[in-house]
């Protein structure tokens, strides 16, 4: 396995599309989005100065690692002489459909089909084509190039050989991979989304404020960040579509969002990328929540 395509430039696409690409892989780097493609780069090269800043890799690293990275604006181009294609675009049903109706068409025989997916099914992704064996969920964590853990999830129909293949090129991009199965939140976001939405429901009753709920997780707990803050990072409407999604598939209250979850979304108040969520983030505040963060 050697050439990959991502779909996506975005927060995710290009945190997978840098990991790859450092790993020596052949990355086509794919969005509909001019404007993300070309922030997705700079993310990227941001990232590796960084990372040569602290020591970790070298100026030649860097440069190879950008030169892997070939850019696309339409999926025929990019995808169809690919090992691999990893979706990471947009969360939503509809459009990963179509692009994995796509990719069937476009894609060699054997090219597998994964997706990045935070909650939508991936047996329901893999239905749209006529290869459901090779279709699987590879849920990586945000950042990617930091954070270890890839959540491979099996759709119904996903084959031994498939998952085999992945979990171990998993483990050559140094990610430590765990296999689950389809159902709604897979485990990560099952587990971390009835805590987050708890959070909200603590706030809502009036039981305590913002800082004082994050607090208490973070000293008393040791989580490394509160669970709103970790919502705002999140995106407050990626939270509350993981709810719905979980909310609907088992159909039990447990996962029915909060109506201030619900409020602050419909009035646009989605955490960090609107500037506000549970927190403040505009500029001048900015800093001041960042350095308080990771108490
Ligand atoms: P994002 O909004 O940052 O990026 C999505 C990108 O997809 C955008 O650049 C958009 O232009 C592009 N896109 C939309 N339609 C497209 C199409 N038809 N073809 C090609 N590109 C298209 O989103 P994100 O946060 O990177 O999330 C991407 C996926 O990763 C989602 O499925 C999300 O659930 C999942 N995910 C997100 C996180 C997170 O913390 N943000 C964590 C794990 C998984």
């Amino acid at each position: 396995m050697k050439n990959i395509a991502v779909i996506g430039a975005g927060t995710m696409g290009n945190g997978i599309a840098h990991t790859f690409a450092q790993f020596n892989y052949k990355i086509h780097l794919i969005d509909i989005s001019e404007a993300s493609l070309e922030k997705g780069i700079a993310n990227i090269a941001k990232n590796l100065d960084r990372m040569v800043a602290k020591e970790k890799i070298s100026e030649e690293e860097k440069t190879k690692t950008l030169a892997n990275i070939t850019t696309f604006n339409s999926i025929k181009n990019g995808a169809e002489n690919v090992d691999l294609v990893i979706e990471a675009a947009t969360e939503n049903a509809v459009l990963k459909a179509k692009i994995f109706k796509e990719l069937d068409e476009v894609c060699l025989e054997n090219t597998i089909l994964a997706t990045n997916t935070s909650s939508i099914s991936i047996t329901q992704i893999a239905a749209v084509t006529k290869r459901p064996d090779k279709v699987i969920g590879m849920h990586f964590m945000n950042p990617v190039p930091i954070m270890k853990l890839v959540e491979i999830i099996r759709g119904y129909n996903t084959s031994d050989e498939i998952t085999n293949t992945i979990v171990e090129l998993s483990k050559k991009i140094e990610k430590i991979p765990v296999e689950v199965n389809d159902y709604p939140g897979f485990v990560a976001n099952r587990i971390l989304m009835p805590m987050i939405n708890e959070s909200v429901e603590t706030l809502y009753n009036g039981v305590a404020g913002v800082e004082e709920i994050d607090t208490v997780m973070k000293l008393g707990m040791a989580h490394p960040m509160g669970p709103l803050q970790l919502a705002d990072f999140i995106g407050l409407d990626v939270c509350l579509s993981i709810l719905k999604v979980m909310y609907d598939g088992f159909k039990n209250p447990k996962y029915a969002p909060c109506p201030l979850l619900v409020n602050m979304v419909n009035a646009g108040k989605l955490g960090i990328k609107s500037g506000e969520g549970f927190y403040d983030y505009s500029e001048s505040r900015k800093a001041e929540k960042v350095a308080k963060m990771f108490v």
